[in-house]
């Protein structure tokens, strides 16, 4: 397939972010969110590397929009009610949730054009979305893909949520790395909400273990993503409670109220700014001046500003202003699930991959 994460619509998109217009705006809109799914963090040989550009640090883009792009024959999907040896289509879940929903599509071509053209659009769009951002510790879907690559993906589709799809479970067949990625969704004792974890029972994504929030949903973009995005985004509800990342001074709050809605900024004694944006409201006491240790709580996530949908924007930047990746500068884990969660995760697994894997395989 063609790789893209330098493509040629982002790069001159981003040239001309001056002179913006409306039409220019819903065209970078359009396009970040293309690209965000389809870049970032690879598991592999390459680091994201290219310099972000800082010029839109206070013009946070927004999250989990519907990518917009017309199915073309650039892939080949599956959808899978007419996948012969493995589809299981439409699987009753529980009393009361949305059934599951499978499909499978053979790369061949940009993925997202690929699920467009299994399930249709804008599901497809949506679908490929949260896809990536689960792939992305793993994979990354613009460079990492070779034609027969094979993606199956079980998921729900929430109508409570006309952002994100539910990801249930992705299983990725990579020639490139010679494995197959799996991420089961499984929602682990005293966790607010579910995670993605491996085979193993150790969570796909990285955690910031003395990071500014510890309950979201889902990391949904990175550094150097090809947005041209300077922060770390966490999908989360508004009130989620946020914490100082670092013992620091808080510098000024609710600035740009329109492009940052409320907002804190944090400085820390060695020089180090965060940034924390469209947050719900700032915490108690929390103003210009005040001190505040790491851990303490500083603000509530929220969706004002230019927002979307509810997230935690979270930036970090060097004494001299330079962009720093959170993902670098925090200490990180893949939590484990332990062994109150070892039975429950298994028999989940089992089941979903019943469920991947049709009726009579495994009843
Ligand atoms: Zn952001």
């Amino acid at each position: 397939m063609t790789i893209r994460s330098q493509g040629p619509r982002p790069i001159r998109v981003g040239g001309r972010k001056k002179q913006l217009g409306p039409l220019h705006w819903a065209l970078l809109i359009s396009v970040g969110l293309n690209v965000v799914l389809l870049a970032t963090r690879g598991g592999g040989d390459e680091s994201p590397s290219e310099a972000t550009p800082e010029a839109v640090t206070e013009l946070d883009d927004p999250i989990g929009m519907p990518t917009p792009e017309e199915p073309t024959d650039g892939a080949t999907g599956e959808a899978a009610s007419d996948d012969d040896d493995s589809a299981p289509g439409m699987v009753a879940m529980a009393e009361g949730e949305a059934p599951a929903k499978f499909a499978k599509i053979t790369i061949n071509g940009p993925v997202s054009r690929g699920f467009v053209k299994a399930v249709g659009s804008p599901e497809g769009d949506r679908l490929a979305l949260t896809v990536s951002r689960i792939l992305v510790w793993n994979l990354n879907l613009t460079k990492d893909p070779r034609p027969g690559d094979v993606v199956e993906v079980l998921y729900r589709v929430n109508p409570e949520d006309e952002v994100d799809i539910d990801v249930l479970a992705v299983r990725y067949e990579s020639e490139k790395f010679g494995k197959t990625f799996e991420s089961w969704q499984y929602a682990p004792e005293g966790w607010k909400y579910p995670g993605w974890f491996d085979a193993d029972g150790r969570e796909v994504a990285a955690f910031l273990t003395d990071g500014p929030i510890k309950d979201y949903q889902q990391i949904t973009s990175l550094i150097g993503d090809g947005r041209g995005h300077s922060g770390m985004d966490f999908k989360a509800p508004v009130g989620t409670e946020l914490f100082a990342p670092f013992d620091g001074t808080v510098t000024r709050t609710n600035w740009k109220w329109k492009y940052n809605g409320n907002c804190v900024e944090l400085r820390g004694s060695d020089g180090r700014t965060a940034k924390m944006l469209h947050l719900s409201g700032l915490a108690d006491g929390i103003k210009p001046g005040s001190k505040v240790k790491a851990g303490d709580p500083i603000a509530m996530s929220g969706n004002t500003g230019r927002s979307f949908a509810p997230h935690l924007h979270y930036e970090l930047s060097s004494s001299s202003g330079r962009t720093l990746d959170p993902v670098d500068e925090h200490t990180t884990k893949h939590r484990l699930l332990g062994g109150a969660d070892k039975a429950g995760f298994a028999t989940a697994v089992a089941e979903l991959a019943r469920r991947m894997d049709g009726p009579g395989s495994g009843e």
